[in-house]
Formats: C-alpha cells, sequence, structure tokens
C-alpha cells in the first residue's frame, strides 16, 4: 500500500490567470495548463500545482510530480 499521496496532472483551460508552479509564467484565461489532481482523493486547489505547457512538455509530467510537495 502507498502511504504517500498520489497525484496526476490533468490538461485544462484556465478560467483565469494561473501562474506556473514550476517557471513562474502567466498562464492566460482560456489557454491550457495543467492541474495536479489527486488519484482517488480530492487535492485542494490552494496546494494543487499548476503548470504551463511548455514545463509540462518539458519536464514531462513524473519529473514534476516527484517533486512532491511536503503537507
Ligand atoms: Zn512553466
Amino acid at each position: 500500500m502507498m502511504n504517500w499521496m498520489e497525484t496526476r496532472l490533468v490538461r485544462k483551460k484556465a478560467v483565469e490567470k494561473t501562474v506556473c508552479t514550476n517557471c513562474g509564467k502567466i498562464v492566460n484565461e482560456n489557454s491550457w495548463f495543467y492541474r495536479e489532481e489527486g488519484v482517488g482523493f480530492h487535492l485542494h486547489s490552494l496546494i494543487a500545482r499548476n503548470y504551463c505547457e511548455e514545463c509540462y512538455k518539458k519536464h514531462g509530467e513524473n519529473v514534476l510530480i516527484k517533486t512532491q510537495q511536503s503537507f
């Protein structure tokens, strides 16, 4: 059994300006970005990380997810 909270990145369209957690770039409204979501649990949007498409393409989901934050 896993004793850490598994998360994944889900591609979404921004409904408001969103800052990329990795590079600090602003994702404008109606642009695509990747939001971290919990697998099998609800990850609060305040602690969910957001990534721009550039970072996602550059690093990939596995690298971004591996830098697990400590809750
Ligand atoms: Zn970025």
